[in-house]
């Protein structure tokens, strides 16, 4: 029994050691799994875990991402302190609460983490359980948040955020800057409230159309500031939208394009006009004058082009600075704009040539009384910085549709019309003839064989000689110039010299006058010829230039010739334009014992100022004057008054074109000093004058031809 018992309770005990092992290895077996459930779990977590020892503040456990992020063993890193992964201290740590902080990473670099811990119990042990999180993501997009916030904030361009109904939403301080108004203001309001297009009206729906379609908007438009005052705009405006590709906000940037236009303006203008005078320049003449032409033509009106060149401006330029020229051209055009009534175009479409358009014009002629106010309003005196200068102006005319129906042809033909208003008299005008055109064409030919007449050898002086009235005896000779054209034969100066003046060749024509005419001198001297006074011809140009006076003197030099063998002949209008550069001319000449004749006296505006000037010791009184005598008493009035105001000065008189014996006696009454004219003597040859001046010859008496009466 006791035997059985016994194995009863054996056999019980062995079945609930069996039954009690089995259970135990259960329950390790769990145990173990929940473990290594729990030990997956902490090391695949994506935060960093570290267990701390909340007495030591020393590592118990990390997991793996917490050994990746630091870059540590877990050997080397169980038993660190938990403080020595951060930059930054823990101090204040709350239990449960996020705090931001640094972790130092492997190499060196940190990692922006948020750091959240619990303490919990291991037993009788406390320990912190601490999660990092790495919020380098959330940093870097607060950060670019806040840099676009802040650029939002700072950029010139104004912008508008709008919610999806266009209200706005926000703006940036340049909006208000640029607009007046607070965001508070237009806060709620829609954004293009205060737009429009620049002609007025609203913001079209296309506008918005597009942008829904995905397309940004660019365009100007009118902007009203919170003072009801406008602005030009260039506005930009796109939409930012959701995932499902709804339009959520519109963004607005916009500019202030008032300067940039104002700069664009005067770019244009810039482009179309002359800088110097603001008038319109040749091709915008020409644009406006097609215009005219084109509205002339539907209308069955006429255009008027005029031409206008000034006279002499040339020497002027040459005389004075650049800078006077400059500003006389300044006043030039501001006396013409004066003249021009609205619609007119005025225009400079070279160095001192402008043109004036008249639209709408009945007839040609209509532009009659415009030119005649133009050619006045010019020929008055300008003063400029000290100087006064007088200038004159001539004037083409050409019309359409009678004398071209292109703004080419009609400047063409209205500069043709100029020109031969110029070499007929100065400070008049022409309209346009077909046969203006020949002529042109004739100068044109003419100035291209006149640039190798130098080089050719083709030009030679004649003299004419000056008689005193009283003797008769031959005292000068004035050298005149010819041409002695392969074809034409000789050329006489009148023909050839303005269209010298206009090449601006005439410097170098005096100047080879003078070497030759100081050459002749020389030569008759060396023939035995008794000497006497050699006058030559000096065109402003020469006069004006600064190597005038030099000019002269090496001239002299190189022959060794006294200076009282010459006499220089400037004409009135001439030293007229000069100025004060004629006053400073003279008084060097003076000093240098040359003197000067006035040619053509009477004819320009006469200034005493001039007659005073001290190389000025003659006066020859221009044969238009003479010409009348003895019959019109109008100039021999004039020229009895000149000789008296000449003598009273101390002048020579010397009487130019006598042509009668009438003129001769009244001449010789009223005092003249000498004369010049056919009735004398033709201008001639070097040798013809020696012939003359040869001793046999000398004794001619008064009143008699001193050659037969042959032309030239
Ligand atoms: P000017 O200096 O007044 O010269 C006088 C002009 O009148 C000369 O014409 C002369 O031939 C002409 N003449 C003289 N007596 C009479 C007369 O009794 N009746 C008429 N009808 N005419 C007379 P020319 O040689 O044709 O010269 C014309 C102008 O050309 C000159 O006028 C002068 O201004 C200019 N000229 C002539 N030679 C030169 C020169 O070498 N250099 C420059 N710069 N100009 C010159
Ligand atoms: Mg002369
Ligand atoms: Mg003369």
């Amino acid at each position: 029994m006791g035997q059985v018992l016994f194995i009863g309770v054996f056999g019980a005990a062995s079945v609930a050691l069996l039954l009690w092992l089995g259970m135990a290895r259960r329950i390790l077996a769990s145990v173990r799994g929940s473990e290594e459930r729990y030990r997956l779990l902490f090391d695949s977590a994506g935060d960093a875990i570290v267990m701390v020892d909340e007495t030591s503040g020393r590592i118990l456990d990390a997991n793996r991402t917490a050994l990746s992020w630091t870059g540590r063993s877990a050997a080397d890193l169980i038993g660190d302190r938990f403080v020595h992964l951060f930059t930054q201290p823990l101090a204040g740590q709350v239990d449960g609460k996020a705090t931001a902080n640094a972790l130092l990473g492997a190499d060196g670099g940190v990692r922006p983490v948020e750091t959240q811990s619990n303490v919990a119990s291991w037993g009788a042990l406390p320990v912190r359980q601490a999660i990092i999180r790495d919020i380098s993501e959330r940093v870097a997009m607060e950060q670019e948040r806040r840099v676009a916030a802040e650029a939002l904030a700072s950029i010139a361009e104004g912008v508008i955020i709008a919610d999806a109904e266009r209200r706005v939403i926000s703006t940036n301080a340049a909006q208000t800057e640029l607009t007046g108004f607070t965001q508070g203001a237009l806060q709620g309001r829609r954004l293009e409230e205060t737009r429009c297009l620049p002609d007025g009206r609203v913001l079209p729906r296309s506008v918005w159309d597009g942008i829904a379609a995905g397309r940004n908007w660019i365009g100007e438009v009118q902007s009203t500031r919170s003072d009801g005052s406008h602005y030009p705009e260039q506005l930009s405006i796109s939409a930012i939208r959701d995932a499902d590709n709804l339009v959520v906000y519109y963004v607005a940037v916009f500019t202030n394009i008032h300067e940039t236009k104002r700069q664009q303006r005067r770019l244009e203008h810039l482009a179309r006009h002359d800088p110097l005078t603001g008038l319109a320049n040749r091709a915008e003449f020409e644009r406006r004058c097609a215009d005219a032409i084109a509205v002339a033509e539907r209308e069955r009106l006429a255009v008027v082009v005029l031409f206008i060149d000034l006279d002499a401006f040339k020497i002027v330029n040459d005389s004075y600075s650049h800078a006077v020229g400059d500003r006389l051209l300044a006043k030039v055009a501001e006396r013409i704009r004066n003249q021009l009534s609205d619609g007119d175009v005025a225009g400079r479409i070279g160095g001192d040539e402008f043109t004036v358009l008249l639209s709408r014009q009945g007839l040609r002629e209509d532009a009659r009384p415009l030119v005649g106010r133009l050619l006045a309003a010019l020929a008055e005196p300008l003063v400029v910085d000290d100087y006064e200068v007088v200038l004159s102006a001539s004037i083409g005319v050409a019309g359409y549709p009678l004398d071209g129906d292109s703004p080419q042809s009609l400047i063409a033909n209205a500069d043709a019309a100029m020109y031969a208003a110029k070499m007929e008299e100065r400070n008049t005008f022409r309209f346009y003839t077909p046969m203006m055109h020949a002529d042109t064409r004739r100068r044109l030919q003419m100035a291209a064989e006149l640039r190798q007449a130098l080089a050719r050898d083709e030009f030679r002086l004649v003299f004419q000689p000056s008689v005193e009235m009283r003797t008769g005896r031959i005292v000068a000779v004035e050298a005149l110039l010819r041409w002695q054209h392969p074809e034409h034969g000789e050329v006489m100066p009148g023909d050839f010299i303005p269209v010298a003046e206009g090449m601006g060749m005439i410097r170098r024509i005096d100047e080879w006058v003078m070497q030759a005419a100081c050459a002749q001198i020389q030569a008759w001297d060396a023939a035995g010829v008794p000497p006497i006074r050699v006058a030559v011809n000096i065109s402003a140009r020469w006069f004006g230039h600064p190597a005038f006076v030099d000019g002269v003197s090496l001239a002299l030099g190189m022959r060794q010739l006294p200076a009282q063998r010459l006499l220089l002949e400037i004409t009135e209008s001439a030293m007229l334009r000069l100025g004060d550069a004629t006053a400073r001319t003279m008084q060097t000449l003076a000093t240098m014992g040359i003197e000067v004749a006035i040619d053509d006296f009477g004819t320009g505006y006469s200034s005493m100022a001039y007659l005073k000037l001290p190389a000025v010791a003659y006066l020859k009184i221009d044969r238009s004057f003479i010409t009348g005598l003895p019959a019109s008493a109008n100039d021999a009035a004039i020229t009895e008054a000149m000789l008296v105001m000449a003598k009273s000065l101390g002048l020579f008189t010397i009487a130019e074109g006598i042509e009668t014996e009438a003129q001769h006696e009244f001449l010789l009454r009223a005092g003249c000093n000498e004369g010049q004219g056919y009735l004398y003597s033709y201008p001639l040859r070097p040798d013809e004058i020696q012939r003359l001046l040869s001793p046999s010859q000398q004794v001619v008496p008064t009143r008699l031809r001193l050659v037969p009466p042959k032309r030239r």
